[in-house]
């Protein structure tokens, strides 16, 4: 059974092809557009690379195409992409206006494009539906809370991916198992040894962390957008809400430029005057600028902060685990995040950290009782698989 996924930007348009056979599932093929003016077109350009390459035939060759969809209103979990499900996403592009639109115009192209080829959604909230009722609540007026405004998590395939592979790296086969089935089965299969405890750091463009019992997430750092949290490449991050009155107030700001600048001129590039990208700010800030350094130096903080909480939540960690662009890249920031943690039992093994990079690894010292380790996250493969299951199911 072959299934693509599609993973949808504003401008780019990236897949991978999994071939599912009884036992395992294999990656046929990568690839992907940047900067792509006609959205259609890069549709049938991606499929004809997929022929060219002998994976298919024709569209008729695939199953269904998987997306990793952000968030909709009252729709979570691995969810037939018709009408209705693309609707409630529209009524939550004020939520995730950088990844709800292009999301949703990319797979009405795809219907278009392959009317009978089952379109599914995993739906990054989705993670998080069995977290505690009071990490899920933010202190608001009952009425806001039933309008939506809840703390949803996001990030979900990859903190999913982390919660498998982690539990498998640790030995816990039995964990692995759970994390597995947690979408079938809500988390009713059984753990035989102890309570695993996983702190999961997803850093990259988008940054979160997330606490994880057993293969199952208690929270994550992003509430009720993909804008809160860590600060994010150019998206904020965690704020107090009177910000925005004070600045629409003082600044003279319009709400639409408001939601412009905590979208697109916040978060590292915010901060630090320099870049999105945390390569050009750690160039800047080893050059002297002051800007660059206290963007990485609050891109730190929150880390640890969140890192923290979900520690206490989960009564210590048996492992911490960076993962995405820069938890599998900046060995630097690593270092940065777990200094001075030898009390909580956390210690960095400083050759291991600084060789491991794109790879998995275990950079912890032989002293650290927390297992640290870099694992490359693979969210399509969690997409992939779940599209496959509600394939069977239905
Ligand atoms: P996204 O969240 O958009 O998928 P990524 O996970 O690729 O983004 O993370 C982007 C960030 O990670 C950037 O700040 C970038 O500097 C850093 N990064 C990504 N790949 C590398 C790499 N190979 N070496 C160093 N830094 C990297």
């Amino acid at each position: 059974m072959k299934i693509l996924v599609a993973n949808i930007g504003s401008t780019s348009l990236k897949w991978r092809l999994f071939d599912f056979s009884a036992t395992a599932a294999t990656m046929l093929h990568k690839g992907g557009y940047e900067r792509v003016a006609d959205y259609a077109k890069a549709i049938d350009d991606c499929l004809g690379e997929l022929k060219a390459a002998g994976h298919i035939r024709g569209e008729q060759d695939l199953a269904a195409v998987g997306f990793k969809t952000v968030v909709a209103r009252g729709v979570s979990g691995c969810v037939r992409l018709n009408d209705s499900v693309l609707r409630a996403m529209e009524a939550y592009n004020a939520i995730a206006p950088a990844h709800n639109p292009p999301y949703i115009t990319g797979i009405r192209l795809f219907a278009k494009r392959m009317p009978a080829t089952p379109l599914i959604g995993l739906f990054e909230t989705a993670f998080y539906q069995w977290a505690p009722e009071a990490a899920q609540r933010y202190a608001v007026p009952e009425s806001w809370h039933e309008a939506g405004v809840r703390r949803w998590g996001f990030h979900g395939a990859s903190h999913k991916f982390i919660a498998e592979r982690s539990a498998e790296l640790l030995g816990r086969q039995d964990v692995a198992e759970r994390a597995r089935r947690l979408y079938v089965d809500g988390g009713a299969s059984p753990v035989t040894g102890a309570p695993l405890r996983v702190v999961s750091c997803h850093l990259g463009g988008s940054s979160s962390v997330s606490g994880i019992l057993n293969g199952a997430a208690v929270g994550n750092s992003l509430g009720l957008s993909p804008q809160s949290g860590l600060p994010h490449n150019n998206r904020v991050g965690d704020l107090d809400s009177f910000a925005i009155p004070l600045v629409m107030r003082t600044l003279g700001l319009s709400l639409d430029e408001v939601e412009r600048q905590l979208c697109k001129e916040s978060g590292l590039k915010g901060i630090s005057g320099v870049s999105n990208d945390i390569r050009d700010i750690q160039t800047a800030a080893a050059g002297g600028n002051a800007r660059a350094k206290l963007a990485l130096d609050v891109f730190v903080h929150a880390s640890r902060h969140w890192i923290g909480g979900y520690l206490m939540e989960l009564n210590g960690a048996d492992a911490l685990v960076f993962t995405a662009g820069i938890g599998e890249n900046r060995p630097e920031l690593r270092a940065a995040i777990c200094e001075r943690l030898d009390q909580l039992g956390i210690e960095l093994d400083p050759v291991a950290n600084e060789k491991t990079r794109a790879t998995e690894g275990l950079i912890s010292s032989a002293r650290s009782k927390v297992k640290v380790l870099v694992i490359p996250t693979n969210e399509e493969l969690v997409v992939a698989r779940e599209t496959r299951r509600l394939l069977e199911r239905q």
